[in-house]
Order: C-alpha cells, then structure tokens, then sequence
C-alpha cells in the first residue's frame, strides 16, 4: 500500500522499527480489533490502537458515561456525562487518528449477538468488567477462531494474558486457568472494591501492546503465559499455562461445544 505524506509522518516512529517498517504499518491499517468494554482498560486499549493506526477498531458497550466512570476512564470527558460510551469514545478515537474507521456496538453482548460481532474482527480484545462477559467471550473466540487478548484489574493488581486455544498445538483458553465462573459475590467487583485508575493505563496500555504484536507477529506472544502485576510490591509475574487436558472447552473431551450454556 502506498502511505500518503501525512500517514509517513504520523507514523514514522512505527516505520522506523525495523520490527513493523512500512509492511507492519500497512498490516495495522488493514486490521480489525473488536474492544469489548469501552471501560478503564477499554479506554487506554483503544486509544492507543487508534494512535496506532489500526484501520478498523469495534467498540462493544451498552452504558452511559458516569461521573464515577472519570478516575480511570481516560477516553471519556467531564462533557460527556450521560452519553453513550461507545459515541463518546468514538468522538475521542476521531480526535487521535482520522485515519481509523470506528464501529460502535451499542450493546450487551450475549449468546445470541457475540458470534456474529467477532467474525468481522482479526483480534479481540476484553476488558469487561465482570465474568459472565469474559466466559462468554473466551468461549466464543475458541469456537470462532479468534485470538483474544484479556486483562483484568482489582484493587492494585492486574491480569493479563493472551489466548489462541483454536490453534490447539500447545495454547491453552481461559478456562484452562479458571475452569468456571466464581460464584457471584465471592469476588468483588471493581465497585465494590475499589481501583486505582492509574493501574487500568497501565494494564490497558500492556494489552494493546499485546494486541499489536499479535497482530504483527512479532516477538513472544503471551499465549501460555500469565502476566501478573501487583502494583503495590511494584512486581511483575509470568507464570506459565498450560492447556488443561480436562478443560471443557479445548479439552480432548470437550463438553462445551455451542454457547447454549450461556445467557442469549
Ligand atoms: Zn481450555
């Protein structure tokens, strides 16, 4: 593809590397990227994809900015309180990179929609803020074939991993960490029990770097590697995974084969 003066310019410092250059530039303005949450990960997610030239960015979410959602919620505005997440966040994606093309799904995602929302995108990205979502999504894109790339904070700690179960061959999913949802109550939400809106940048802005690189091919995909950040000992934790043989997902005797265990 030829790049036009303004796209040399804005994206100079990508082309420089010789790990993306000018083909992995173009590769980024031909991908697709399905953001589940436009939330505190959501918003450092897609705002650096959008920085980054990633060609079309969906952005799933049913809520309204709320004046609590501002402390870490860094896509959305004081302005824009009572607004649709996902047009407020567009609005912010347009301002970055015009260059960008934004698909705004206002909506819950279920068993019904989900399948047919992945399919358009190459990679997806969750930071949803609850587990009934990040089952739902880590089932589908098994059984779609997509590679997801998932994090989660609480308090001061962060998740991060990045899941290509459907490739078989050594990749584990999401359940083969935690085979099934913890009773509700038993962890607390984000609301319940707090968050430091700094971690969610940081969380979120190691995901889109994850997302990049899977994209790019490039370097050491966390596919089997749980990343974990406890941002009060200031540390960092890789631990290895792998798949579970016994996982009702990706498992030789896989029980989960449709998403009809899941709400539609
Ligand atoms: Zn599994």
């Amino acid at each position: 593809m030829d790049f036009s003066e303004e796209q040399i310019q804005r994206y100079a410092r990508h082309i420089i590397l010789s790990e993306v250059g000018g083909t992995g530039q173009a590769k980024l303005l031909e991908s697709k990227v399905l953001v589940i949450g436009a939330g505190g990960l959501g918003s450092p997610v897609l705002m650096y994809l959008a920085a980054a030239g990633v060609g079309t960015i969906g952005i799933v979410d049913d809520d309204q900015v709320s004046l609590s959602n501002l402390q870490r919620q860094i896509i959305h505005t004081s302005g824009r309180i009572g607004e649709n997440k996902t047009e407020s966040a567009a609005a912010t994606l347009a301002a970055i990179n015009p260059d960008v093309s934004v698909v705004r799904h206002t909506l819950r995602l279920n068993a019904g929609n989900v399948m047919d929302l992945i399919a358009d995108y190459d990679v997806v990205a969750d930071g949803s803020d609850n587990f009934e979502t990040r089952f739902l999504v880590n089932d589908a894109c098994h059984i779609g074939g997509k590679t997801l790339v998932s994090a989660a904070i609480l308090r001061f700690d962060g998740q991060l991993s990045t899941f290509r179960s459907h490739e078989g061959d050594g990749h584990p999913c999401y359940r083969c960490i935690f085979p099934e949802a913890p009773p509700p109550g038993l962890i607390p939400s984000c609301a319940e029990g707090g968050v430091l809106g700094a971690l969610a940048g940081t969380m979120g802005s190691m995901q889109a770097t994850e997302v990049i690189k899977e994209l790019l091919g490039i370097g050491e995909s966390l596919s089997g590697t749980l990343l974990i950040y406890d941002g009060l000992a200031t540390s960092f934790r890789k631990v290895r995974v792998r798949p579970d043989p016994a996982c009702k997902l990706c498992g030789a005797q896989a029980t989960i084969t449709d998403l009809s265990a899941h709400a539609a």
